[in-house]
């Protein structure tokens, strides 16, 4: 439920409030908005009748009303104002278009640094980079793991491009944490639930890719997960999901992109490379992805695509990427947002 307090509510009426919640067994999530403070009240729907009628009447509450939507905390009947992530120096689901950019998997010193520095010229603000890659095969390239991460800070050291890189399971969490900006959840582990949670207690943001197969109901039930434990800071990333079509790798839902703004109040990203897994593709997507309102991009780049250890086939030379930048910041503007 919903408990909305009075505009000037003390934050004793507040903490109050948070404490009563507690007391029936629900978990209390107050969002502190520019007019009041609202009060997410989650828990398993017992006994909510009798709840809502003493909550209506404890002194500085305004209103109680329950929330229909499944995900409670994630969904726009909480909260209307969009969860605006801070970075340092830039924002994430703001009036800023932030791109993310970098190889698929980290491989070695020189193409890393190559590849960052060319992404922060043409405009990225966050490298990308794998060190621990769920591959399909298990004789495929598994990822530098944490060589990998070493490499990436040193790239943020270099460049001061922030880095987002993959956890793929909750025994690698508190390591991850040790190097990374943002934790990138993959497709293949949007519904490990063990790790979301892991990852919910910690203080970093969280990029979650849907699932291949997950309706957008499932995705942001994954992403509840992760506010559920306490932190907030969740980007959700449209990377395609598997349909009839073979030409793409995916089939980008471009229309998830709106849907799950006006049905959270997440930032929202498009990944164009997995989306199409055709280099020719992925600018044209990206400025789609621009047109229908995402907050940025997460692109795949490699010096030399045809030596990648994964990926090649989808990611764009540095001109390429280049030129893609180009494109999208003229759609940003005519937007009235900045990249
Ligand atoms: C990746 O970003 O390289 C990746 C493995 O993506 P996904 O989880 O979307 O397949
Ligand atoms: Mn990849």
């Amino acid at each position: 439920m919903i408990i909305s307090m009075i505009p000037r509510a003390t934050s004793e009426q507040v903490d109050y409030v948070c404490d009563k919640i507690k007391s029936f067994g629900y978990a209390a999530h107050p969002i502190r908005g520019k007019e009041r403070v609202v009060i997410g009240a989650v828990g398993d729907g017992k006994d909510k009748d009798r709840i809502i009628s003493v909550m209506e009447s404890v002194p500085g509450v305004e209103s109680v009303i329950p929330i229909m939507q499944p995900f409670k905390l994630v969904g726009s009947e909480l909260k209307q104002e969009r969860t605006v992530i801070r970075m340092d120096g830039f924002t994430i689901g703001g009036d800023q278009f932030v791109v993310m950019a970098g190889p698929c998997s980290v491989e070695y010193r020189e193409q890393l640094m190559q590849t960052a520095d060319s992404v922060k010229a043409a405009g990225a603000k966050i490298l990308r980079g794998g060190a621990y890659k769920p591959r399909t095969s298990p004789y495929d390239f598994q990822g530098l793991e944490e060589e990998g991460l070493k490499l990436l800070a040193e790239a943020r050291e270099r460049t001061g491009l922030k880095i987002i890189t993959e956890v793929v399971n909750t025994e690698n969490v508190d390591l991850v944490n040790e190097y990374t900006d943002i934790f990138q959840v993959g497709a293949r582990n949007m519904q490990n639930f063990a790790l979301l949670k892991r990852l919910g207690r910690t203080r970093k943001p969280v990029l979650l890719k849907r699932g291949m197969m997950s309706t957008l109901k499932e995705f942001l039930m994954s992403a509840e997960y992760i506010v559920s434990q306490g932190n907030t800071d969740v980007i959700l990333c449209e990377r395609g999901i598997r349909t009839f079509e073979t030409y793409t790798r995916n089939t980008l839902d471009i229309s998830a992109v709106p849907a799950l703004q006006q049905l959270s109040h997440l930032p929202v990203v498009v990944d164009p490379s997995h989306g199409t897994g055709k280099r020719n593709l992925i600018a044209p997507v990206s400025n789609a992805a621009v047109a229908v309102g995402a907050h940025g991009l997460l692109v795949e780049v490699h010096p030399k695509p045809e030596e990648a250890f994964s990926d090649g086939p989808q990611s764009l030379l540095p001109d390429e990427f280049e030129a893609l930048m180009e494109g999208v910041r003229k759609y940003v503007t005519v937007d009235g947002r900045s990249l």
